[in-house]
């Protein structure tokens, strides 16, 4: 059994991550958060890609665990607004904004905007004393729509139409999301490569 541990406490996210292990994976990868996370030093989420931001995070826990440990990072890149939301996606109306803000002022931005194309993007970085192991990318392109709709996910999914789905990410149930997001591509990635190399 090979464990991780994630830089996370957050318990949708380490739920999205065990749900990962268990669609992608053969059993034999378990998913922990870091040990006494919500006690140690947090490192400013202040890069400009999300790479440097995955990549930081994942160097920084790695120090205070035994195994090897990945951290996220994502957002929505709206090309009309030149990749705006990007690393700014969860706090695009501000620190600590909600997801209805967020919405709100995406909404607000592309009012008059024909150009809609967007994509979802999700960076993972795995990390082993302070070691980078490995970076794994993912991305999906959708297209953003005014009214938002369906009750599943969070954050931009209401307003993200996925066109292979007909339908947004908001509609559609969480395994079905898995499959295609950027964060199931960026996970089944580095899932892959620990069952290869660890
Ligand atoms: P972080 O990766 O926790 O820093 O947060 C990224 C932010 O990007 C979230 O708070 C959401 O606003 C947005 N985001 C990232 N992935 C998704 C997704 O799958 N659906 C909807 N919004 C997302």
């Amino acid at each position: 059994m090979i464990t991780l541990r994630c830089a996370t406490t957050n318990p949708g996210k380490l739920r999205e991550f065990r749900a990962a292990a268990a669609h992608f994976g053969h059993g034999n990868i378990a998913i922990e958060p870091v040990q006494g996370l919500g006690g140690l030093p947090a490192p400013v989420e202040d890069g400009q890609t999300f790479e440097e931001n995955a990549v930081k995070k994942a160097l920084h826990y790695s120090a205070y665990a035994e195994e090897p440990v990945f951290a996220d990072d994502s957002g929505l890149e709206v090309d009309a607004l030149g990749g705006a939301p990007g690393v700014y996606s969860a706090r695009f109306a501000g620190e600590g904004a909600t997801d209805a803000a967020n919405n709100q002022l995406l909404v607000e931005r592309l009012r008059g905007v024909e150009d809609r194309t967007a994509r979802f993007v999700c960076v993972v970085a795995l990390a082993r004393a302070g070691e980078l192991l490995g970076v794994f990318r993912g991305s999906v392109e959708g297209r953003i729509v005014d009214e938002p709709c369906g009750p599943h996910g969070f954050g931009y999914d209401p307003h993200f139409f996925y066109p292979p789905f007909g339908a947004t990410f908001g509609m559609a149930e969480p395994a079905r999301k898995m499959d295609v997001s950027h964060r199931g591509q960026a996970l089944r990635a580095m899932l892959a490569w620990a069952e290869a190399h660890l």
